[in-house]
């Protein structure tokens, strides 16, 4: 069964007459802070398979002066696309992204310090253009350095022993969405996502990973899928148990990290970081009957996901 429902279908946005302009001429994105001037930011937050890169396409598609800018640590790679599941270019809708596939992953780990530094010129460069920045990805530790006015890369806020609590002092205006889907529904999502990234040549992609100069690769070693296949494609004989059992790990570790996703989050909101909650969980229902849902699935997505999320942006945007 194909989960093709939240990929982005440019065509859906036929629906859509609409779009919104922001004022240039007025840039309220320059608002000024004493002497600083705060430039504006939307982050789409949500643990992995939670329909936000669908969010971030149509968001920019009705705010076409956007720009998208990935905070997945894993998709910052070039490589792996189908096992980090990269939005493919044709879902794009033309809408510019940026740091994704651009780390050339022999380079060593992209740290959350290169994440802020990267992110903090773009956000610059984006904003100079009078364009509005929206990130998206599930990196929780990237957003959090990129975002708190002070970072320091010793201290790991996330961790449960952690001394230093997480800063609600940020150094951008941001409007945060939060894509939560009830976990037995994303669950179930998620497995029947890993078997169709299987049917879409992960098991290839990663074959030829292996073949390649894997030693040399080591930002993206650590991606689910690569630790995984690793020992069935050390195995000469290749036998079914082992595929078996790769893929059983893979389903387990994307739930595991989805959980942990959720936990950071809810960390950042209790910190009191003001982060919108977008119930998406009837889409997610609608997505996972046997046809996609179709027609239904795109009421659902707009009524629950799309006009909330318009609407907090646009006043985000006035204000
Ligand atoms: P951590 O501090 O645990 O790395 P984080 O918030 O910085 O958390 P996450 O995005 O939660 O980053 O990623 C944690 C781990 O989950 C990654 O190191 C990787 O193993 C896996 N992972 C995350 N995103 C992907 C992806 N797109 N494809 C494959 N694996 C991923």
């Amino acid at each position: 069964m194909r989960l093709s429902s939240l990929s982005p279908h440019p065509h859906h946005h036929h629906h859509y007459t609409t779009h919104y302009h922001y004022h240039y001429h007025h840039p309220s994105s320059l608002a000024m802070d004493g002497h600083r001037r705060i430039d504006k930011v939307v982050v789409i937050m949500g643990a992995t398979g939670s329909g936000k890169s669908r969010l971030s396409i149509d968001l920019a598609t009705l705010f076409p002066f956007s720009e998208i800018i990935n905070s997945d640590k894993m998709q910052v790679y070039k490589g792996l696309d189908t096992t980090t599941n990269k939005i493919p270019p044709h879902q794009r809708n033309n809408v510019p992204h940026h740091l994704l596939g651009d780390v050339d992953p022999s380079l060593g780990d992209f740290t959350p310090s290169d994440f802020r530094r990267r992110a903090g010129d773009l956000i610059s460069d984006i904003t100079r253009r009078r364009k509005l920045p929206i990130f998206v990805g599930g990196s929780n530790s990237f957003v959090h350095a990129l975002l708190v006015d002070r970072f320091d890369p010793e201290s790991n806020v996330f961790r449960d022993d952690s001394p230093s609590p997480v800063s609600s002092e940020l150094r951008y205006r941001c409007c945060f969405l939060w894509m939560d889907i009830a976990f037995p529904v994303l669950s179930e999502y998620l497995l029947k996502r890993v078997d169709d990234m299987l049917d879409s040549g992960m098991v290839d992609e990663l074959a030829q990973f292996f073949d390649s100069d894997t030693a040399n690769q080591t930002g993206l070693r650590k991606a689910i899928g690569v630790p995984e296949f690793d020992r069935f494609f050390k195995d000469p004989v290749r036998e079914g148990a082992a595929y078996e059992e790769a893929v059983r790990a893979i389903k387990e570790n994307t739930c595991q990290l989805a959980k942990r996703q959720i936990g950071k989050i809810m960390r950042l909101k209790r910190a009191g970081w003001d982060l919108r909650r977008i119930d998406a969980t009837e889409a997610f229902r609608v997505a996972l009957v046997a046809d996609g849902g179709g027609e239904r699935f795109s009421d659902e997505w707009k009524r629950q996901v799309l006009e909330p999320s318009v609407k907090i942006v646009k006043r985000f945007l006035m204000e």
